[in-house]
């Protein structure tokens, strides 16, 4: 089939005018000038969406479907150590049907909003299986936590990816430094080498975060040392080296094929200038995953965008979970993105949600662009003539009014089409 719109913006070189995008089975065969590809496919049913501009469907590379019932229950707090608390206190209220209720939901926004790949952390990988049916392109990344047990490691990240093993995509995510032992750490990157995966992990988020592991004291460190985690590790250095330390201590890699750049980083709000040091040494450097709107919500210290950018970090953008944030919109997000540094291109913004998460998940041969050979997820949204064309998407305020997944186009109101 031929997709036609005013505008084809391919993130392959400039948008196209009056173009269009030839669809064969799941992937993208052709795209060009709207006379040449229909004069090359004649015959193909073609579907025009008129003044609409054709996107590459979005990437989420950062969220938690499982909390999206929590929706506005949890007011913004003093401390982020008040918002774990809170959190847990409404965690305890909900049921397994209840998270699948969530996930199910979930997925269903943020298609509504032209995410066709979402990066998903779970903490319960044994309730996929009654989710109803994912209409997206999904990496499903186990959470992990062991900071009550921390004997247990090895068997939490085996029994994970024993859940995990037959989607298409998965990972696996120990949640971060202060509820994840360095064995969990560990393990986690010999099963990632093994098994060829990726991983995931929350870093240097929040003030509390810092001052708990480089001075061994503050909200977060008196809470986590409340609830017997051995704190030993805390008191000698910042969230940053310490998570390059944990790493750089695991076991030979010997099949080596495991690098920093399987690492999906979320957050790094905190960092010292001895941190920017060791970022700027990392020969290979992982992804780093900023959520804009859960960012304000928390207060978080400013991104340091610019900085790791220059030091050559591949940045992303997702949504968070809906514990702090109200929507699963990635336009939401770009729009947050602008707001906070307007000085950076929309176009650049606008990579942060395709070209970007696409590497991060190692698919950029197949997603993020429109171009031939690449997957079939295409959204598209309208757009009027009179304004720049990216300042325009990332400006987009609402929910998209067409969308294709592998190939298929899709109903936008229905969650299990
Ligand atoms: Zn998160």
């Amino acid at each position: 089939m031929i997709v036609r719109a005013r505008a084809v913006v391919t993130m392959n070189g400039a948008p196209v005018e009056n173009g269009a995008v030839a669809v064969s089975g799941d992937r993208v065969v052709d795209v060009g000038k709207f006379p040449e590809v229909s004069a090359c496919y004649s015959g193909e049913e073609i579907i025009d969406l008129g003044e609409q501009v054709l996107l590459p469907g979005l990437i989420n590379a950062h969220c938690h479907l499982d909390y999206t019932c929590l929706r506005g229950k949890i007011a913004p707090q003093e401390s982020f150590t008040d918002w774990i608390c809170a959190i847990n206190a409404e965690k305890s209220k909900l049921l397994p049907q209840d998270y699948v209720t969530s996930i199910n939901e979930g997925f269903a926004e943020a298609k509504r909003f032209g995410t066709t790949t979402i990066a998903n952390l779970t903490a319960f990988p044994e309730l996929i299986r009654r989710v109803l049916a994912v209409p997206i392109r999904t990496w499903w990344f186990a959470e992990l936590i062991d900071v009550r047990s921390p004997n247990r490691a090895n068997e939490l990240g085996d029994s994970a990816v024993e859940l995990l093993k037959s989607e298409r995509n998965y990972g696996l995510a120990p949640h971060a430094l202060f509820t994840a032992s360095k064995n969990l750490y560990q393990h986690c990157e010999e099963v990632a080498r093994r098994q060829n995966i990726l991983l995931t992990t929350h870093l240097a988020e929040s003030r509390e975060e810092m001052e708990m592991f480089r001075d061994a004291s503050g909200p977060l460190y008196e809470f986590m040392e409340n609830i017997g985690r051995d704190m030993s590790d805390c008191g000698h250095a910042t969230a940053l080296e310490r998570f390059l330390k944990v790493r750089d201590s695991s076991t030979p890699k010997p099949f080596g094929a495991l690098s920093d750049n399987d690492w999906l980083v979320a957050h790094l709000n905190e960092l010292t200038e001895s941190d920017f040091g060791l970022l700027e040494k990392m020969k290979t450097k992982f992804h780093v995953v900023h959520s804009p709107r859960s960012h304000d919500y928390f207060d978080h210290s400013r991104f340091p965008f610019k900085r790791l950018r220059a030091l050559g970090f591949n940045v992303c953008l997702g949504t968070d979970s809906l514990a702090s944030n109200e929507s699963l919109s990635l336009f939401a997000e770009t729009r947050a993105f602008q707001l906070s540094k307007p000085e950076i291109s929309p176009e650049e913004i606008f990579e942060m949600v395709t070209v970007n998460p696409a590497s991060a998940l190692s698919q950029q041969k197949i997603l993020g662009r429109i171009r031939p050979g690449f997957q079939a997820d295409l959204i598209a949204i309208p757009s009027s003539e009179s304004r720049d064309l990216f300042e325009e998407i990332v400006a987009f305020d609402g929910e998209v009014d067409w969308i294709m997944v592998n190939g298929r186009m899709q109903s936008i109101q229905s969650t299990c089409d």
